[in-house]
C-alpha cells in the first residue's frame, strides 16, 4: 500500500498551502479533491479578481476581525505567516495587483493567477496531486500513529492527515460535510455552523417594496447592535445585498433586526431644513432625491412617514425625519443560505485544536485547517489570509 508522509484532503486555498509547506520540508505529500480542478473558491474569488490578502489581516490591526468562539485563536498562525509573506509569493511570480480599498488586494489580472501560482509552487515543493478521486474512509492505521485512508481509487496510509475541506458553502463547487464528519469520528467537537457573508431576504410584503429598488446601491452604514459597517449596500430582487450587508450577516441572528444609515456622512437635517426655507413647497422625498438615489427617497418616504411639503414639516418633526433615516430599521427573516453564502461560520471546536499547529490535541498526526475550522473573517481578504495562514501552519508541523 503507497505510503505518505503527509495526506491533504481538500486542493482549496488551505489545502495547497499546507501542501507547499509540508513539500519545502522535504515530506512526501498527496493532495486529493474530489473536484475536476484545485482551487475552484480562488478561481470565483473576488469577483474573478481575487482579493487575495488584506494589508489589515495582522494581528496589531485584524485581531476583531476574525469571528470564532474563541477570538484569539487564529492569532498564532496569523502572526507567524503575514499578508506580507503571501505579497512576497504573489510578486516572486510576476503577479500584478492593486488595493481596492480597505486594505483589500486584488489580482490585476484574472484569479486563476494564484491557483497557477500556488500549483507552480507545489510542483516545487514535490507535491503529488490527485483530482477527481473520492474519499471513503479514514481510520488510524495498524500501528496505531498513522492513519489509513481509502480512497475511490486507492488505499494510502500516511503518517499526517490534514483535513482542508472547506466549510458548506456553495455546495454545487464541491462542498460537502467531509471535514466535519472526520473531526466528529475522531472525537472533536463542532460548533454551530451558518451561512456567512450571505445576502439577507425579507417577508414578502417587505420584498415587495425592496423589488421596486432592485438594482440600486448606496453607501450605507449598516449596524447589528454595537457592530457597524460602512460599505456599499445594494437592493436586489431578493432582499439586500452588497458590501456592508454581507458583513453584518455574520453577526445578524434571526429575529434580530438591523439599522441602515444611508446618508452617512450627510446632515439630512441640514439639506430639509435649507430646502424648507427656499423651496417650502417641494415634497419630502423630492428633497431627500436631491441626496439619495430618487426612488430611494420615494420608496423611504413613504415607509417611514416622511411625505408632505417640507414647508409643513415643524422643527421636531424634521428631526425625527433625520433620526429615521439615520436608521431604518429594517427585520431581515433569514439569508440566501448556503447557495451563495461565502463563507460557513463555526465549524471544528478551536478548544480541541492547538493554535499554533492546527493539530488535533487528542488525535496526534491529524490536523484541520481553512474553512473548516471555527474562524470566519471579514469580507475582504480575511478569510483567505486565514486559509494561507493556517495551512502553512499545519504544513510546518505535519
Ligand atoms: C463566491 C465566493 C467568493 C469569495 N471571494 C473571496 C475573496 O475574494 N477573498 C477571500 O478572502 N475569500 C473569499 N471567499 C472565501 C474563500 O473562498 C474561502 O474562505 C476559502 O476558499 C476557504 O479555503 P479552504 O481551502 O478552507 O476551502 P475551499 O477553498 O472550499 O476548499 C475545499 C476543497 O475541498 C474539496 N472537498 C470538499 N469535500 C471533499 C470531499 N468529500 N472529498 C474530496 N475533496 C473535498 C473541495 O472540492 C475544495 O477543493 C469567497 C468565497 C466564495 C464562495
Amino acid at each position: 500500500m503507497p505510503h505518505y508522509d503527509v495526506v491533504i484532503l481538500g486542493a482549496g486555498a488551505a489545502g495547497m498551502m499546507a501542501g507547499i509547506e509540508a513539500g519545502r520540508r522535504g515530506r512526501s505529500v498527496l493532495l486529493v479533491d474530489h473536484a475536476k480542478y484545485a482551487g475552484e473558491k480562488i478561481r470565483i474569488s473576488g469577483g474573478g479578481r481575487c482579493n487575495f490578502t488584506n494589508v489589515n489581516a495582522t494581528i496589531e490591526k485584524g485581531r476583531d476581525r476574525f469571528l470564532s468562539q474563541n477570538s484569539r485563536f487564529a492569532l498564532s498562525a496569523l502572526s507567524r505567516y503575514t499578508p506580507d509573506m503571501f505579497i512576497a509569493m504573489v510578486r516572486d511570480h510576476g503577479i500584478t495587483f492593486h488595493e481596492k480599498t480597505l486594505g483589500q488586494l486584488f489580482c490585476d489580472g484574472p484569479a486563476t493567477q494564484i491557483n497557477t501560482m500556488l500549483l507552480g509552487e507545489m510542483r516545487k515543493a514535490g507535491v503529488t496531486m490527485v483530482l477527481e478521486t473520492g474519499v471513503e474512509k479514514v481510520e488510524r492505521d495498524e500501528s496505531g500513529d498513522g492513519f489509513a485512508v481509502q480512497l475511490t481509487t486507492s488505499s494510502i496510509t500516511c503518517d499526517s492527515l490534514i483535513v482542508a475541506t472547506g466549510g458548506k458553502s456553495i455546495p454545487k463547487m464541491g462542498a460537502t460535510g467531509l471535514g466535519y464528519q472526520l473531526a466528529t469520528q475522531f472525537g472533536l467537537r463542532l460548533t454551530d455552523t451558518r451561512p456567512a457573508l450571505v445576502p439577507l431576504t425579507f417577508e414578502t410584503g417587505a420584498l415587495d417594496k425592496l423589488k421596486e429598488l432592485s438594482g440600486i446601491a448606496a453607501d450605507a452604514i449598516v449596524s447589528h447592535g454595537k457592530t457597524s459597517f460602512e460599505e456599499a449596500l445594494l437592493f436586489t430582487h431578493r432582499g439586500l445585498s452588497g458590501p456592508s450587508i454581507l458583513q453584518i450577516s455574520s453577526y445578524w441572528r434571526e429575529g434580530d433586526a438591523i439599522a441602515v444609515d444611508l446618508l452617512p456622512h450627510q446632515d439630512a437635517g441640514e439639506v430639509l431644513r435649507a430646502a424648507r426655507k427656499a423651496t417650502p413647497k417641494v415634497q419630502v422625498q423630492t428633497v431627500l432625491g436631491s441626496v439619495l438615489p430618487k426612488k430611494l427617497a420615494h420608496l423611504l418616504g413613504e415607509e417611514l412617514d416622511m411625505t408632505g411639503m417640507v414647508g409643513d414639516f415643524s422643527d421636531k418633526k424634521l428631526a425625527l425625519v433625520e433620526q429615521k433615516l439615520k436608521a431604518w430599521t429594517l427585520k431581515p427573516v433569514g439569508s440566501e443560505g448556503y447557495r451563495t453564502a461565502e463563507v460557513t461560520l463555526g465549524g471544528v471546536d478551536t478548544r480541541d485544536l492547538d493554535a499554533k499547529t492546527l493539530g488535533a490535541r487528542n488525535v496526534p498526526g491529524l490536523f484541520f485547517v481553512g474553512e473548516v475550522v471555527d474562524v470566519t473573517g471579514w469580507l475582504g481578504g480575511y478569510n483567505f489570509q486565514w486559509a494561507w495562514a493556517s495551512g502553512w501552519a499545519a504544513g510546518q508541523a505535519a
